[in-house]
């Protein structure tokens, strides 16, 4: 797709790009995602490639001193995204780790992970979703974790929807120790804990998406963890967390963002070979208009991500810029996916075709990290300056 994007937004990471296009056309063909996505499994070669290549550290260093730069990250998973899909979820979710633990880890934590975690050798999963709760977790978290003399802990609970715990090493879970005072984000601590511990019994659910990547309910049974396990402060590991929201929210942007080109893309290259009444559908208006106004949507939403990556590599206020760009980002990928199959029309459903995935693994966005609807809150509160409504 041609982009009226200024080129020295998109020049500024042409490298970059152009080396994960190069990874994604090597280990990632076309054949193979449809393959795995087929048999429900994780690419742990592309991940080994990505891992080499620097592309799960990006800019950060396993000391915390320097971090990666939220303007690279969104060009990895925007690629990512237009591709091998399942593999930018399992990365939003690596970031999020690398974030965490190079803001809060311990040197024990720093070097026994995180360093292992920037090259790509181990994965980790974050845990914060329970079975009653997801947008208001804070508020009916069961997942507890009491502390004993001896300073370790004892977890119990369940988590819910958890990408990649059947395949990662560690799990950051976020667990309720004490009172929600003076609010329901506070008494609420991270612990790192390992996949393999006793009483953690890992259970792969079985969804109708991102099928690259295991989504699992993680039971915790007296799980004993030793005081280091703790990720930072106890008691404020929802506020680390929340900290780390931007982020997190600017790379689902940068995913659906390319969840929504890969559509796009299938979409205006179909719509140029097949033919009816003896030229090619994309020729017809029904089908241009829906394509030109997901160029457009596209346009909007890959800007929106880029000046919020910008906002936030450079510490400016980047939390409107990021909420929006992950309800543009959303929205242009759920329409161009629904675009896509309405252009494919009957082989919108073949299996055969990428637009099917596309088209099932762009729901995730609409509600992962938060639903589009909180964004809306937030936005409507913090952007439009009106009551909170909710
Ligand atoms: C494939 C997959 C992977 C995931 N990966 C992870 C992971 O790795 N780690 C993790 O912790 N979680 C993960 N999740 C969970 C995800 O973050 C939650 O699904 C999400 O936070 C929404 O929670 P919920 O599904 O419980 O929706 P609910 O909270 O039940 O919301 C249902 C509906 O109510 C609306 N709603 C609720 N409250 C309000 C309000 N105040 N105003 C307006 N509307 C409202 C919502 O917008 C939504 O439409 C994953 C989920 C899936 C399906």
């Amino acid at each position: 797709m041609t982009s009226a994007v200024p080129a020295d937004d998109v020049d500024e990471r042409a490298e970059l790009r152009a080396l994960v296009r190069q990874i994604v056309a090597k280990e990632a063909t076309p054949e193979r995602v449809r393959a795995l996505d087929e048999a429900e499994r994780f690419d742990h070669d592309l991940y080994r490639a990505l891992g080499q290549a620097g592309l799960v550290g990006l800019e950060a260093s396993a000391d915390g001193t320097e971090r990666a730069d939220p303007r690279s990250q969104v060009v990895v998973l925007e690629e990512l995204g237009a591709g091998p899909t399942s593999m930018a979820v399992c990365l939003v979710v690596q970031y999020m780790g690398v974030h965490l633990l190079a803001s809060h880890g311990s040197e024990a934590q720093r070097k026994g992970v995180l360093a292992p975690l920037l090259e790509g050798r181990i994965r980790v999963a974050f845990a914060l979703t329970e079975p009653d709760g997801g947008t208001d977790v804070a508020r009916v978290m069961r997942t507890r974790a009491v502390a004993r003399d001896d300073g370790s802990w004892v977890l119990d609970g369940a988590k819910t929807w958890i990408s990649g715990a059947a395949t990662a090493d560690h799990a950051i879970v976020v667990a309720r120790t004490a009172s929600a005072e003076p609010c329901a984000v506070d008494g609420i601590t991270l612990f790192l804990v390992p996949l393999s511990a006793r009483g953690v019994e890992v259970r792969e659910l079985q969804t109708v998406a991102i099928h690259g990547l295991d989504t699992c309910e993680v039971r915790f049974a007296d799980v004993v963890v030793p005081a280091e396990a703790v990720l930072g402060e106890p008691g404020r590991g929802f506020r680390q967390v929340l900290a780390t929201l931007n982020g997190e929210r600017l790379n689902a942007a940068a995913t659906a963002l390319g969840i929504a080109r890969g559509a796009h893309e299938a979409a205006v290259a179909y719509s140029r070979e097949r033919q009816a009444f003896g030229r090619p559908i994309g020729g017809f208006q029904a089908p241009q208009h829906r394509m030109v106004d997901d160029a457009v949507r596209i346009e909007a939403a890959g800007e929106l991500v880029r000046k919020a990556a910008r906002a936030e590599a450079l510490g400016e206020r980047a939390d409107l810029l990021s909420a929006m760009a992950k309800l543009a980002a959303s929205e242009a990928a759920t329409q161009a996916a629904d675009n896509g199959m309405r252009v494919m029309a009957g082989a919108g459903l073949s299996r055969e075709y990428a637009m099917q995935r596309y088209f099932r693994d762009a729901r995730l966005y609409t509600f992962a990290p938060l639903t589009d609807d909180m964004i809306r809150n937030y936005l409507g509160e913090r952007l439009l300056g009106l009551p909170r409504s909710f």
